[in-house]
């Protein structure tokens, strides 16, 4: 485990199998279905980035503020809602092209004047949905987003954690994929699949070139955040 090489979840198991957690200079995305903890996975990783801070860009719900808050009072104690507040710069935007520019021009100002660690993505997906869509200029604007993300995250050292959602696979199984397509797989660094069972839930390594993809992390989601 590596402090300068990763951005902590705070749960044991996933940092464990992330070797410290999210790899800071590069991209990783977390899929899986709706309810299997992606957002919860990344409010608890922007509550630990603590006074490092956090870039949290929400393109689907508004961010959850008392959600936010919950884990903050568990992992910084007496720690007021303002102070847990402070480092983390919080962004609504729903349309590609507003998400682009975003990424352009705003983010790297932030990333300028600011100390942060991470930038966190919930989802990449929304924006990127099929309604009414040229699809050749949609597949240049997601690659046109995740080469600025990677960018960033390499200029910046920083993490960046994109959330991705799920399609039904065609093969008669009831596994699911990631949507977004070969233009967004063959950028991004890292593939994290997140499952629930009734008992647990499970994040796995489905591809990251530094990270052994052995075993899984199983965890629960609590009042108090994700945990063992
Ligand atoms: P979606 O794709 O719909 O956004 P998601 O993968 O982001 O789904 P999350 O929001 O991370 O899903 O997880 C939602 C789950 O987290 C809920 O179903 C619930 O089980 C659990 N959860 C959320 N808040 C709490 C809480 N305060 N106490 C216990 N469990 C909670
Ligand atoms: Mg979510």
């Amino acid at each position: 485990e590596d402090k300068n090489v990763a951005v902590k979840t705070g749960c044991a198991s996933i940092d464990k199998i992330l070797k410290g957690g999210f790899r800071i200079g590069t991209l990783t995305e977390m899929y899986g279905e709706s309810g299997s903890g992606k957002t919860q996975i990344a409010l608890q990783t922007a509550v630990y980035c603590g006074t490092s801070g956090c870039v949290f860009i929400c393109t689907e719900d508004l961010f959850p503020v008392k959600r936010f808050n919950q884990i903050s009072q568990y992992v910084w104690h007496d720690i007021k809602d303002t102070e847990c507040k402070k480092n983390i710069f919080i962004e609504h935007l729903t349309e590609a092209h507003e998400l682009i520019s975003c990424i352009r021009v705003r983010l790297p100002k932030l990333l300028k004047f600011n100390k942060i660690s991470a930038v966190i993505l919930d989802s990449v997906a929304a924006p990127f949905r099929c309604e009414n869509t040229n699809y050749v200029q949609r597949a240049e604007e997601l690659k046109e987003l995740a080469i600025l993300l990677l960018n960033i995250a390499q200029e910046y050292n920083i993490a960046v954690i994109c959330i991705n959602q799920v399609t039904a696979c065609f093969t008669g199984s009831d596994d699911v994929l990631p949507t977004l397509g070969l233009v967004w797989s063959n950028l991004i660094s890292c593939r994290l699949k997140l499952t629930k069972t009734i008992d647990y839930r499970e994040l796995t390594i489905a591809f990251a070139p530094h990270l052994s993809n052995a075993q899984g992390a199983k965890f629960i989601i609590t009042k108090n955040g994700i945990e063992d």
